[in-house]
């Protein structure tokens, strides 16, 4: 038989990770075992699945086994499984190309000398097959897809540019990897160095395991066995197995119920939240069961999308082992166990942050965003993930956080509505003109840094049977508790005929001029006319014009001497009130946080310091 060699050269993409793989991630290169132990379980699932649901296979009673095989004289190590196997296309696809595209990205920025904070992500992540090449510098694979027409292949490669792809001999349905090891990794050829480092990273592989004809891992559904026969250890090994990591997690539940529904569910919170560092869209990590029977891989429907980043998995044995990924996803049952185990989960939560306040701040600190996803998106929910927001506020130091319970609760009696401002920062806030009101009353007020806080609070309206109102809102109103005129203030006369003076001068950029009731340090403040200053920062973002703000109503404190100056100016008609006006309301806008453009205004400053120079 004339064999045809087809060399193809690796994604750039790849080139780069096999590159990292082989030069800089020496640390724990054992790991690379547990990825190939875990490929070949991945694909005996897939079989095992498509099996359940779908058409005839090529050796259906091959029985579902991970056989692996050392020799110490050729220094080779052999893993072999009865999975899907791959077609040559698959190959292509699979072992020569990145399909995800977070990853893609993620890898695009890293060097050889990218950090060590970088490759121990990379590592998280998971270099998956190619770690193979951190002990081996030849690998062969052979493998033949379950699809009954097809044929064998052979895949081969020394992992730096470019690999080959051959017509193989005929081979019962699987994969078989051999790497041909280096030299300093042959001790991977020794038999109790592979029992050992199955023992440590693969015990929760859910297949039985044999080396050189040996069986070595005990199948256990850890969780359906009784919460206080497991230890930590084996929880913490467990999760490392189904999440693919390598450190502890953040938070595990653990829990069973009979009503309203049979279900076993063991939840992890990760250590880390990948999306946080750039690696893009975190994929779901639950799996769902049968009585043990995996029935869907990293479900995309028994719980919410903001839950993503959770890995685990549920059982439940009142799912027909048969249903197909199609019917899953309208099962009415599906989504009465997605209910529970969630709201199961945010009260876990809720338990965790009263019982371990530090910790859940260190979990808020990474996953706020999935959270806040959830209270902007799942009306489901909501309510319940209301309770778990947390944020900084005017009675707060510097990272110190509050619950809109905490702030309910120290409500003073005159006040009726629970107040947030917008801001970039804590500082940008405080030295803004929006407090000013609410700290001569004694109203705490809650800082929200992002934009998604406030469309929560919008949307949402009220807390506990109090209103949420933004303190920046254009037509707030404190009740008949409103700031006493001052006594120093220009008569009000006087402010009319400044206000109308105003508005001519300003024209088109605002639509009204008027007193304020809100400002104590500040000469002016704008508002938004239609909502609040962060909606028209927010608009601006978006239109991405710094012409087009829009206009303002701008407020005037008629007690700030700064006022009382310019209005004495206007009424001596000197020209320079003008200038004095607009540059007043221009620096609102900047206090306000919206973008100005600055070429017009360096012209007026100037003009301003040359005559404050004398
Ligand atoms: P991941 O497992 O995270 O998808 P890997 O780099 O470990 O990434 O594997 C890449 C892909 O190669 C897998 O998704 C799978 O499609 C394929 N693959 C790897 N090993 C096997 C195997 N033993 N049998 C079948 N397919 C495999
Ligand atoms: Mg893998």
């Amino acid at each position: 038989m004339s064999t045809v060699v087809e060399t193809k050269e690796f994604q750039t993409e790849i080139r780069q990770l096999l590159d990292i793989v082989i030069h800089s991630l020496y640390t724990e290169r054992e790991i690379f075992l547990r990825e190939l132990i875990s490929n070949a379980a991945d694909a005996m699932e897939k079989m095992r699945y498509t099996q359940l649901t779908g058409p005839e296979v090529k050796d259906k009673d091959l029985a579902f086994e991970i056989h692996i095989d050392t020799d110490d004289k050729a220094h080779t190590l052999t893993i072999t499984d009865t999975g899907i196997g791959m077609t040559k296309e698959e190959l292509v696809e699979n072992l020569g190309t990145i399909a995800h595209s977070g990853s893609k990205e993620f890898i695009k920025h890293l060097s050889t000398k990218g950090d060590q904070k970088d490759l121990n992500l990379i590592g998280q992540f998971g270099v998956g097959f190619y770690s193979s090449f951190m002990v081996a510098d030849r690998v062969t694979l052979y493998t033949r897809s379950y699809q009954l027409e097809g044929e064998s292949f052979v895949w081969e490669s020394d992992g730096v540019g470019s690999y080959t792809i051959t017509e193989g001999e005929d081979i019962s349905r699987g994969t078989k990897m051999v790497l041909h090891l280096k030299e300093d990794a042959y001790d991977f050829a020794k038999e109790d160095t592979i029992q050992r480092v199955i023992k440590q990273y693969s015990s929760f592989v859910p297949y039985p395991i044999s080396v050189n004809g040996q069986k070595v891992n005990a199948v256990d559904a850890l969780w359906t066995k009784n919460k206080n026969e497991i230890t930590d250890d084996e929880y913490n090994e467990f999760y490392k197995f189904i999440a693919n990591a390598y450190d502890e997690p953040l938070f595990r539940l653990h829990f069973s119920s009979d009503a309203p529904l049979n279900i076993n569910t063991l939840l992890f919170v990760p250590k880390e939240n990948l999306e946080q560092f750039g690696f893009g869209r975190t994929e779901p990590g639950v799996n769902l069961y049968c009585k043990k029977v995996l029935i869907q891989e990293k479900s995309q429907v028994v719980l919410p999308e903001w839950l993503r980043f959770l890995r685990g998995v549920m059982d439940s044995e009142e799912l027909p082992l048969n249903i197909s990924r199609e019917t899953m996803q309208d099962s009415a049952l599906v989504s009465k166990l997605n209910k529970v185990v969630t709201s199961r989960f945010l009260k876990f939560l809720d338990d965790q942050a009263t019982a371990d306040p530090e910790k859940y701040k260190e979990f808020w600190g990474k996953f706020n965003f999935f959270l806040k996803e959830g209270a902007a998106n799942d009306y489901t929910h909501r309510k319940e993930i209301v309770k778990l927001l947390r944020f900084e506020s005017s009675n707060t130091k510097s990272e110190e956080l509050v619950s809109l319970a905490d702030y309910v609760g120290r409500m003073s009696d005159d006040q009726s509505a629970i107040y947030y401002v917008n801001g970039p920062t804590r500082e940008g806030i405080e030295s803004g003109p929006y407090l000013e009101v609410f700290r001569e009353k004694g109203y705490e007020v809650i800082y929200t840094y992002a934009a998604i806080d406030d469309y929560i609070f919008g949307s949402l309206g009220e807390f506990e049977g109090k209103k949420l109102i933004s303190a920046d809102q254009t037509d707030l109103d404190l009740g008949n508790e409103q700031k006493d005129r001052s006594e120093q203030a220009l008569p009000e006369e006087e402010v009319q005929a400044l206000t109308a003076w105003l508005k001519e001068v300003l024209g088109s950029k605002v639509t009204e001029v008027r007193e304020s009731k809100r400002l104590v340090d500040s000469p002016a403040v704008v508002l938004s006319p239609n909502g609040t200053n962060s909606m028209q920062r927010m608009m601006q973002l978006v239109n991405k014009d710094m012409n087009d703000l829009g206009p303002s109503v701008l407020e005037i404190n008629a007690a700030h001497h700064m006022i009382k100056r310019l209005d004495a100016a206007r009424k001596n008609e000197d020209t320079f009130a003008k200038v004095a006006a607009e540059q007043i309301f221009e620096n609102a806008q900047i206090a306000a946080g919206l973008i100005l453009d600055p070429r017009g205004m360096v012209k007026r400053l100037n003009e301003i310091l040359e005559r404050a120079l004398g």
